[in-house]
């Protein structure tokens, strides 16, 4: 199999700000893994938070030699080589698991979710995700999100109830919030978030720092909403260890390295009880494609990340009154808009 791979930066609509960061542009490294004529498409979006950059994904991939393998199908072993090349590069692991599947879904002509026995009609609404801004501006990005039903509202600053407020003038639908560990004190977690139960918030997702597990348990006693994990699990191994501080977990192809072990995550985390998102990065449509095949299987879904930007080189999965729409192409159900090369 040969391994391509091609750097790009992800256009934003608006700057898109969280408690821990802000930014216009993001970058993405699509990769093509072509086995006998048919290419597989992958995507990696690297995060700073897990201690990636487009840097370590390109040497990453550079040093990926998947020449010697001569079989698609062969998932595992694939994947464990890779994994054992460099067991942290997360996202640079689910490129190459991403393009895997999307090869094999094509060599067979099939979609993921239909050779995962999954309904196309079961997907969830996804939400639209407002990030930190000014009152004004995020005011205005509440109105633009009209066509949405489910907002993701991005707090943990200190103005978190006026951003709230002013949502609240504006509309009723429902709202998920994700601190992104922003609150530091288990007391101002737990007041904020009983305020928020009162203004019709679905759920809090990192409400404090992945390092701060004691106190995210100690906070869960006094909420009455559910606590997702975001920061707090990246794969597999992670669930047993937070599972008494979380109601549930948040999957990203990104922190887990791929399609193989979400799936791993969702049945592992269904068997403990636990609620299961899928969540995103900014991406492109190859990644929230990939998210989007798992979708029947899960509670909720936050994957909007290719309807943040304007340059997405794909098209794949649709979003219609909120609802994610797979399709019957095959693999992921993507086409690139222009040639890759
Ligand atoms: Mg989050």
């Amino acid at each position: 199999m040969k391994l391509t791979f091609e750097y790009i930066e992800l256009k934003l609509r608006h700057t898109f700000t969280i408690s821990r960061s802000s930014r216009d542009v993001e970058p993405c490294i699509i990769v093509s893994l072509e086995h006998d004529g048919i290419v597989g498409y992958g995507e990696a979006a690297p995060s700073e938070r897990y201690g990636e950059t487009p840097e370590t994904v390109i040497a990453f991939l550079k040093k990926s030699d998947l020449i010697h393998f001569n079989d698609p199908f062969q998932l595992d072993e694939i994947l464990s080589y890779i994994s054992e090349l460099a067991p942290n590069d997360f996202s640079a692991r689910a490129a190459i698991d991403i393009a895997l599947h999307d090869l094999i879904g094509k060599k067979l002509k099939i979609p993921l979710w239909k050779m995962w026995g999954l309904n196309d009609h079961a997907t969830p609404k996804t939400s639209f995700t407002i990030g930190i801004d000014s009152i004004e501006v995020i005011e205005k990005k509440v109105r633009e999100a009209s066509a949405y039903p489910i907002l993701k509202v991005k707090v943990g600053i200190p103005q978190d109830k006026m951003i709230i407020k002013m949502i609240r003038k504006v509309t009723d639908k429902v709202i998920r919030v994700d601190a992104n560990e922003g609150w530091k004190s288990k007391e101002e977690a737990r007041d904020k978030i009983l305020w928020l139960e009162t203004q019709g918030v679905e759920f809090i997702e990192q409400p404090m720092p992945a390092s701060q597990l004691d106190d995210i348990a100690w906070l869960r006693q006094y909420v009455n909403i559910p606590l997702i994990a975001d920061e707090s699990v990246l794969q597999l191994s992670d669930i047993p260890r937070i599972a008494g501080a979380f109601d549930g977990i948040n999957i990203k192809l990104m922190k887990c390295a791929g399609l193989r072990e979400a799936m791993r995550m969702i049945h592992t985390a269904k068997v403990m009880g636990m609620k299961v998102m899928l969540g995103c990065m900014i991406e492109s449509s190859v990644g929230i494609s990939a998210a989007a095949q798992l979708s029947p299987m899960v509670d909720y879904a936050d994957l909007d990340g290719n309807i943040l930007i304007t340059n997405d080189p794909f098209d794949g999965v649709k979003v219609v009154d909120g609802r994610l729409i797979l399709n019957e192409r095959p693999g992921l159900g993507v086409t690139p808009k222009n040639p890759i090369s």
